[in-house]
Parts: structure tokens; C-alpha cells; sequence
């Protein structure tokens, strides 16, 4: 089965693109490389054995895409494709709108237009805002987001959804992600940001490689365990995992599938800051800070209808997320860069 992966140099992307050939799945990436470095495909192919079909362009570019479509016969779309950052949404709206929803309907319309039905979208847990309650189940109400990233994401669920409304012959697939983390455990891919990490994760590993003094901790008066925030952090291998168990469970079905891609714990920044000494055996210089504007105290998914319905469970912990970071980061301590 060909499956076509806008974004799939990235981050999420290429380690989903890995078990994709593991599994005897064929990924045709499209991506720009705004966010990615081509040495991803080298290392695609040196843990796979396999080089995936790699087209550089643009998915708002629609001859581009149409040309794609019409070179294979694919069955499905995995849509990573867009901008991330949250705090750079709000200085940049119209790119943010112009990359996620308007790059999301050229790529549904080249979709009608190649009768490829099928597609599975990588959505947030920022959809559904401050949540009244923990753990979120997938029915709670979405669309209280609080930055343009995130009506973005809201956005092409509501476009998708009224897509399906109009055309119940397809298949969509909203994939709600909570805190993606971790890397490859054989440290040869992970997460790469440019510039100043915003997340924790990235930057608590870059803090203990040494590219940055101490972490800053915003807030230590939330209500919860330790007063720290409290995310459902996810190893990307498990994140992967779950596309491809979309894609069998649910990717030839007709239907609007809407699921929870988390772990169903919770844990804290100071959790997270202990886990990741201990991968790295040593202690993390950190400060307290100001609350970070716009965070929540604590989000974490609930699980059950994705381990009913797909059949997927997460497996790792967060001392294998650490430690395939701190493989991943110590082995490559500039990023793809330092090859
Ligand atoms: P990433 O930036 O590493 O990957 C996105 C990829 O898309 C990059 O390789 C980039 O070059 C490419 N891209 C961007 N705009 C493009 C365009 N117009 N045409 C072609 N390629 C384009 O991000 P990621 O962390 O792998 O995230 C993948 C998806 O998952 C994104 O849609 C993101 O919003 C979503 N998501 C990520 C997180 C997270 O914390 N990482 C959480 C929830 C949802
Ligand atoms: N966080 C922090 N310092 C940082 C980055 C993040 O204390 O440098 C905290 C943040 O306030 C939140 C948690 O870590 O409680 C996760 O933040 P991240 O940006 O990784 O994810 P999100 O806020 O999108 O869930």
C-alpha cells in the first residue's frame, strides 16, 4: 500500500515513515523542508534498509501535488504538513493560516480530485482548550483555543468534518496528540528544532548537552502534585505506532474517526526534569519562573476508545522517552546539523 506523507521529513513524520516500512507500508513524502533537513532520508534508509520516495515541494502548491497524486496510485494521506510553533502563531497569524488550513484544502481538493478518500490529520490536544475535567475523552468540547496554531488545528478538523458531511464516502481521521517526546532508540533520529526549543522536552535535553545554561520553570503554583504543569507526554515511537494502527483499523472505513493519541498519565515538569537526570545521571540546573501566558495546569488524554477501536496502547515511560532524547541528543548534539 502506497501512502502519501505530507510533512514526513519531520519530526513526527519520519519516525512514522520508519515504521511504515517496517510494516511493509511504501510512504511518499512530500515536504518543503521549512522545518526538516534532508539527512532525514539517509537516516530512513540506514534503519529501514528501504530509501522512501522523497518529492521537495510545497503541499499549497496544487499543480505540484496533482502531479504527485497522478505519478502513483495511492490509498491514503497521512497530513503532518504544517507550522508548530505556538507562540510564533500569534506573531504570525497569516502564515499560520495560510500553511495549516489553507495547505490542508489544496491537499483535500487534489484529494478529491485523485479519488484518494482516505486521509488521517495530525491534530492537538490544544483543540479542546482548558479542559473542565482530566481525563479528556474525545467527545469534550473543542474550539475554546487560545493562539492561531490552535484555531488552525480546530479549523481543519471543522473543514474535514464538513468535507465528510458532504461526502460520506470518505474516510477521515482526526488523530488528537497530546506532548509528543522522545527518538528513535537507536539515537540516529529525533527531534531537531531550530532556534530557541519552546517545548520542555527539547529544551531539557539541550540544557543537559550544554547548549543552554538551566531550564526556566513556568510556575510552580498550579494545582497539581508538585505545582508545576502536568502534561500526557508520549514517546514518538508510540505516536508512530498509532498512525499505522489508524491506518488498518480505520483508514479504508468510511466514517469522521476521532481519537486521543496519548498515554493517559499525567506527569509534571519537576517529573519530567527528574526522569531526564536520571537518563543522563546528572542533575538539571533549573529556575522558577512566571506562569507561561496562555498554559494550562494539566491535560491528560483518556485512552480507552483508541485501544478499543484501533487496537493501540502507548508502551513507553517516560524514563524510555528520556533516554532515547538524551541517545538521540548526546549522539547528535547540534541536530541533523552535526553530521
Ligand atoms: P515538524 O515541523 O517537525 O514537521 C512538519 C513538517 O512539515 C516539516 O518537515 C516541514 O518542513 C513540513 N512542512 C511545513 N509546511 C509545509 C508545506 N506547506 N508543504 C510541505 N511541507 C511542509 O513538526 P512535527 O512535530 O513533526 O509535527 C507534525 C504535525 O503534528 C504538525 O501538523 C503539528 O502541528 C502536529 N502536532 C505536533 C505536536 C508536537 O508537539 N510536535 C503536537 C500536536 C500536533
Ligand atoms: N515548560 C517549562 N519550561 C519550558 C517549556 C515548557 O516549564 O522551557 C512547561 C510548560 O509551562 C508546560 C509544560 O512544560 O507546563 C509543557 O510545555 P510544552 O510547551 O512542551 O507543551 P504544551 O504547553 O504545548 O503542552
Amino acid at each position: 500500500m502506497k501512502v502519501l506523507v505530507t510533512g514526513g521529513m519531520g519530526y513526527i513524520g519520519s519516525h512514522t515513515c520508519v515504521q511504515m516500512l517496517e510494516a511493509g507500508i511504501e510512504p511518499i513524502i512530500v515536504d518543503n523542508l521549512f522545518n526538516a533537513k534532508e539527512a532525514v532520508l539517509g537516516r530512513i534508509e540506514a534503519l529501514t534498509g528501504k530509501a522512501p520516495l522523497f518529492y521537495h515541494g510545497d503541499i499549497r502548491d496544487e499543480a505540484f501535488l496533482d502531479s504527485v497524486f497522478s505519478a502513483h496510485d495511492i490509498a491514503a494521506v497521512i497530513h503532518f504538513a504544517g507550522l508548530k510553533a505556538v507562540g510564533e502563531s500569534v506573531s504570525k497569524p497569516l502564515e499560520y493560516y495560510d500553511n495549516n488550513v489553507n495547505g490542508s484544502l489544496v491537499l483535500a481538493r487534489c484529494m478529491e480530485k485523485a479519488g484518494v478518500k482516505s486521509i488521517v490529520f495530525s491534530s492537538s490536544a490544544t483543540v479542546y482548550g482548558d479542559p473542565a475535567s482530566v481525563p479528556i475523552t474525545e467527545s469534550f468540547p473543542t474550539g475554546a483555543t487560545t493562539n492561531p496554531y490552535g484555531r488552525s488545528k480546530y479549523m481543519v478538523e471543522q473543514c474535514l468534518s464538513d468535507l465528510f458531511v458532504a461526502q460520506s464516502d470518505w474516510s477521515i481521521t482526526l488523530l488528537r496528540y497530546f506532548n509528543p517526546v522522545g527518538a528513535h532508540p537507536s539515537g540516529t533520529m529525533g527531534e531537531d528544532p531550530q532556534g530557541i526549543p519552546n517545548n520542555l522536552m527539547p529544551f531539557i535535553a539541550q540544557v543537559a548537552v550544554g547548549r543552554r545554561e538551566k531550564l526556566s520553570i513556568f510556575g510552580d503554583d498550579y494545582s497539581t502534585h508538585d505545582g508545576t504543569g502536568v502534561r500526557d507526554y508520549i514517546h514518538v515511537m508510540d505516536l508512530a505506532d498509532g498512525h499505522i494502527a489508524a491506518l488498518n483499523a480505520v483508514g479504508s472505513k468510511a466514517g469522521l474517526h476521532i481519537y486521543n493519541l496519548g498515554t493517559g498519565t499525567g506527569s509534571s515538569v519537576l517529573d519530567m526534569v527528574e526522569a531526564f537526570s536520571a537518563a543522563c545521571g546528572t542533575s538539571l540546573p533549573y529556575e522558577i519562573c512566571p506562569r507561561r501566558a496562555g498554559d494550562i495546569a494539566q491535560c491528560w488524554a483518556a485512552t480507552e476508545k483508541a485501544e478499543r477501536e484501533l487496537g493501540w496502547k502507548a508502551t513507553r515511560n517516560v524514563a524510555e522517552m528520556s533516554a532515547d532524547t538524551w541517545k538521540w541528543q548526546s549522539n547528535n548534539p547540534n541536530g541533523y546539523t552535526s553530521v
